[in-house]
């Protein structure tokens, strides 16, 4: 079979195409349910873990891949997202997949092998830009639909599937940022690092004053009445990438709705303007309330509120790296938490 001989075209028959805007590991992932291999096997193949293949893979991976399946480099590299860098590689090395139902319905019905999308693979792409729906964690169907046999079924997050609760547009803008059929806008990076940190300071345990769990319970019990449980005590760096599928979903969206939180924060009033009084009831003193409610509410400035003094501190000094609108967001935060009193 030339598995023996390094440049042997072993993963080219039976020949399995990839298909147009298909994501690396998806294709390789359909080439071993082709030729029933299990994943650790192709990526003994290819020199790298089918898992991690997506997240920037070297020159020389994806030439072994082009030997491997008699496929062009140019084709094997347009399979790889163009600004996933090797920083959002997960450190769980799990298959770090999430899907539009749609758009897998839409290739069943086109006669064609469901697969992901390049698109999808960015941790700040959140929904399908055409059917304006929320990606989701593939469900036991889906992932038996397009996996081989030797991989684990990740876990569900059911409580994802509904965006009516959390500004939509903000996901939208998020994901066409990344979409990889446009040029990368400039502040690309600083964007990025801006939703590391949020992610980041959302799996802080909030001040205890506040109760017990992460920060973002703030923004999970008024969405979906749901507690989270913390993950540290201080502000940890880069927990994005340790995170399970659906929670790095999860916290992704989270950030991102804070990153671009609606027009006026409308939409915000609306969902957390209740849970917002009540913070505020609990953390500022009487004669201070009046003032804060007139500070608008920016869930930033909620965020900054209910970090205790460590990793606010933390987070105050990675916010000097942020972009200029983030910057002027924070200082409105920090003055906010200091009416509170607490940071
Ligand atoms: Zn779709």
């Amino acid at each position: 079979m030339g598995f023996d001989r390094p440049h042997a075209a072993t993963l080219s028959f039976p020949r399995v195409a990839p298909e147009k805007g298909e994501a690396l590991s998806s294709w390789l992932a359909r080439i071993a349910r082709a030729h029933l291999l299990d994943l650790d096997h192709v990526g003994d193949e290819i020199g790298c873990a089918v898992q991690l293949v997506d997240h920037a893979p070297s020159d020389s991976t994806v030439t072994q891949i082009g030997r491997r399946t008699a496929v062009d480099f140019d084709r094997v590299r347009a399979a790889v997202h163009p600004l996933l860098t090797s920083l959002d590689r997960p450190v769980r090395g799990e298959l770090d997949w999430r899907v539009c139902p749609a758009c897998l319905t839409e290739d069943v019905e086109a006669g064609r092998a469901p697969h992901l999308r390049v698109a999808w693979v960015h941790p700040l792409s959140t929904v399908c830009l055409k059917h304006r729906s929320p990606l989701q964690i593939p469900t036991d169907l889906q992932a038996m639909a397009m996996l081989p046999m030797d991989v684990a079924l990740p876990r569900q997050d059911h409580g994802l599937t509904c965006v009516r609760k959390e500004p939509l547009d903000s996901f939208l803008l998020a994901a066409s940022l990344v979409d990889p059929a446009k040029p990368a806008s400039p502040d690309l990076e600083t964007l990025v690092g801006e939703i590391r940190d949020l992610v980041d300071a959302l799996s802080v345990q909030m001040n205890f004053a506040l109760g017990r769990g992460a920060a973002l319970t703030l923004f999970e019990q008024p969405r979906r009445d749901r507690h989270i449980a913390p993950m540290a005590l201080t502000l940890p760096d880069g927990l994005m990438t340790g995170l399970d599928p659906a929670d790095r979903l999860l916290f992704a969206r989270a950030a991102i709705a804070l990153r671009w939180p609606s027009p006026g924060y409308h939409q915000e009033r609306e969902v957390l303007g209740d849970w917002f009084s009540r913070v505020v009831a609990v953390v500022v003193p009487k004669g201070r309330r009046r003032v804060i409610a007139d500070c608008g509410m920016d869930p930033l400035g909620l965020l900054a509120v209910a970090l205790p003094a460590q990793p606010f501190h933390q987070l105050r000094r990675r916010a000097k790296d942020w972009s200029e609108d983030m910057r002027a967001r924070w200082s409105r935060a920090e003055q906010l938490a200091a009416l509170a009193g607490l940071n």
